[in-house]
């Protein structure tokens, strides 16, 4: 009997798929990740790879004479303010600079990657806010043109073709609104989202820390296992931007992702170093 409608092999074959999610901070070795990617490719499993590019877009927006702002909601989060002109010089670096650097490195290792962002076959889908609510000086303010949302929808069709055909999809944000129009998502939650939609075994946030620090920056912190029913009771040890990965995880495992690690992409084998229980394991 055929039961995989992605592998088109019978029930009882074992096929690990792992999404994962390399950030955009500094300090990341995406050499390292490719060729670990590639070693487990070569042997077989499925993976898809979604990236961020922060530490870039930043630099370059800088550059640009157009500083990246940022806002922090009442609740806490702190996200990019993304305007028209901070868009287009997001999609430069995700979707041009990192991704086409990532799409390279694999190629070199004679990985047949194809790089996409969420808005190409609207892989990443959801709804588009215009408006975010930020606190200036204390005060609540309402911040209006912003190019942002959250991926509600995932295109699993157009990942299982390319998976099916041999290729590893190389994915990044921006996602597209359900009238088409480029949102910036937040990478670590598009990851999650893509995770649960696939049924993936394992979903891997890596970054350029050991994983889930219980006294951020003491690395000797280090918090080694969440238990999947009690994440949300770790936000308090995240602050800013590792909020956004804890909640994503968080969504991964109350959608069914078994396991979900935070993990190391500094060095070594960032992806067989997290599957083999370094870093933060929530199951
Ligand atoms: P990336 O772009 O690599 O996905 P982010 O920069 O968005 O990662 O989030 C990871 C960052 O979160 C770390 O570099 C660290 O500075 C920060 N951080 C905040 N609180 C913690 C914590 N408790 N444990 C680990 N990292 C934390």
């Amino acid at each position: 009997m055929q039961c995989n409608s992605v592998f088109d092999l019978p029930c009882d074959t074992f096929i690990r798929m792992i999404v994962v999610k390399v950030g955009g901070s500094a300090g990341i070795d995406y050499d390292a990740v490719c060729a670990d990617i590639a070693a487990r490719w070569a042997a077989g499993e499925k993976l898809i790879l979604v990236h961020g590019g922060s530490g870039e877009t930043n630099r370059i927006a800088e550059a640009l004479g157009h500083p990246p702002k940022f806002v922090t909601s009442p609740s806490g989060y702190t996200s990019r303010f993304t305007d028209r002109e901070t868009l287009e010089i997001f999609e430069m670096v995700y979707c041009g600079k990192m991704n086409k650097g990532i799409v390279e490195r694999l190629q070199r290792l004679g990985v047949n990657a194809v790089g996409l962002s969420g808005l190409d076959g609207r892989i990443f889908e959801g709804r588009h806010k215009d408006s975010v609510r930020a606190v200036e000086n204390g005060k609540v303010k309402v911040l209006r043109g912003d190019h942002t949302g959250t991926v509600e929808k995932v295109n699993t069709g157009l990942i299982e073709l390319l998976l099916g055909a041999g290729y590893l999809p190389v994915l990044t944000p921006p996602a597209s609104s359900y009238e088409g129009v480029a949102i910036n998502v937040d990478g670590d939650r598009a990851a999650a989202a893509l995770a649960v939609a696939l049924k993936a075994d394992a979903l891997l946030l890596l970054s350029n820390v050991p994983g889930l620090l219980r006294a951020y920056p003491d690395e000797a912190s280090l918090i080694p296992t969440i238990p999947a029913g009690d994440v949300e009771s770790y936000l308090e040890f995240a602050q800013d931007r590792m909020k956004k990965k804890v909640l994503g995880a968080a969504e991964a495992v109350q959608g069914g992702v078994r396991r979900v690690i935070f993990g190391d992409a500094r060095a070594g084998q960032p992806v067989s170093a997290a599957l083999g229980g370094a870093g933060t394991v929530v199951s």
